[in-house]
């Protein structure tokens, strides 16, 4: 058995692997191969609309909310969004709280002005900023609801008047928000939703068409929107494995369900990292995230030793990020209790070991 805990790409649910393996045979008894259904038949629109359909059922969208599938990872979003939303002239807000909302700020400033309302970046992004203002005129704030490679997250939507937009990348999914709040909201589907190569976006439709540049027609979300996310070839096996996860969370009873177990399973991870002696936790307790566990040892000597126990045991995945060392653990929606189990028991024996 092993035990998947990489950040991304990571853990999806067992049966959406079967079921998107069994497609690849043979997709719903057309005798084809999803891999070479055309991406303008009934077959395939089924699939398109199951899964934009999903997203709304999921996250309560009003009906300004559009959802799109669209090609690349987050990273093309974040020159997407400022490219549709922020005129050379006008000034977005961003926080600098993890190195992805970073690389978005650099971004942002090829195409307007920008302000970073506040950074945790000299303390190594162990914490999410709470005082910060936000300037009236700045045309949205910009979040990075869950830092995948620090483990912090945001625990509730910054209280602001401004347009929110948010990368959700490794959060999206996985706790109750009023999504409805966010004038834009993308993610990468490899952490929580499918494999890599999709990104989700939902926009409110009201936001768009108001910067003067031109701009590509695939770039531009409107075009995306008025062809129901079929502007071009879709990632057309990305999306399908997307719907297939959506529709096994929406089994389990959606995002209320997903949450309690996700907040179950980083309790039991971060109460063995508080009580073993061997552990710490490298962030702000109060900002810790759901998702993605970061911890060390004290004494970094042992690092190596505790990294072969745990691979010995099949647990893989929980080395810290290239940036950070340490361990990382991601317990993203499809991680089961029973396997961060099995990595809290590894910490166990490690300490009476030790
Ligand atoms: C992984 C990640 C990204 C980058 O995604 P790509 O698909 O590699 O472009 C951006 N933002 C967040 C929050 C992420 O976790």
């Amino acid at each position: 058995m092993i035990y998947n805990f990489n950040a991304g790409p990571s853990i999806l649910p067992r049966e959406v692997f079967q079921q998107a393996s069994a497609a690849v045979l043979n997709f719903n008894d057309t005798g084809l191969s999803i891999l070479e259904l055309g991406h303008r038949t009934p077959e395939f629109t089924a699939v398109m609309e199951e899964a934009r359909g999903l997203v709304k059922e999921l996250m309560l969208l009003d009906d300004e909310h559009e959802v799109l599938f669209l090609h690349g990872g987050a990273s093309t979003q974040f020159m997407q969004v400022p490219m549709n939303l922020l005129d050379g002239k006008e000034s977005a807000s961003y926080t600098d709280t993890d190195v992805w909302g970073h690389k978005a700020i650099a971004e942002a400033k090829l195409f307007g002005k920008v302000e970073v309302v506040c950074s945790s970046r000299e303390k190594n992004y162990c914490y999410i900023p709470k005082d910060f203002a936000v300037p009236n005129d700045s045309k949205y704030l910009h979040i990075t609801t869950n830092n995948t490679i620090y483990g912090t997250q945001w625990q509730a939507i910054p209280h602001t008047s401004n347009s929110l937009v948010a990368d959700m990348s490794s959060d999206i999914f996985s706790r109750v928000l009023d999504f409805n709040k966010f004038d834009l909201i993308y993610a990468g589907a490899q952490k929580n939703m499918g494999p890599a190569g999709v990104n989700l976006v939902v926009v409110n439709k009201n936001v768009l068409g108001k910067v003067k540049r031109a701009i590509p027609t695939i770039m531009d979300y409107r075009n995306h929107v008025k062809e129901k996310s079929m502007l071009n070839t879709p990632p057309v096996f990305a999306v399908y494995v997307c719907m297939l996860t959506l529709r096994w969370l929406k089994a389990l009873g959606g995002i209320p369900a997903i949450e309690k177990l996700n907040v179950a399973k980083a309790r039991l991870l971060y109460n063995e990292i508080d009580r073993n002696s061997l552990f710490v936790g490298t962030v702000e307790v109060e900002d810790r995230s759901l998702m993605n566990v970061c911890f060390v040892m004290h004494d970094p000597s042992l690092e190596p030793a505790f990294m072969q126990y745990a691979k010995s045991l099949g647990i893989v995945g929980i080395a810290g990020h290239r940036t950070t060392g340490g361990f990382r653990a991601s317990i993203y929606n499809a991680m089961p209790a029973s396997s961060v189990q099995v990595l809290v028991g590894a910490m166990q024996k490690f300490e009476e070991m030790n």
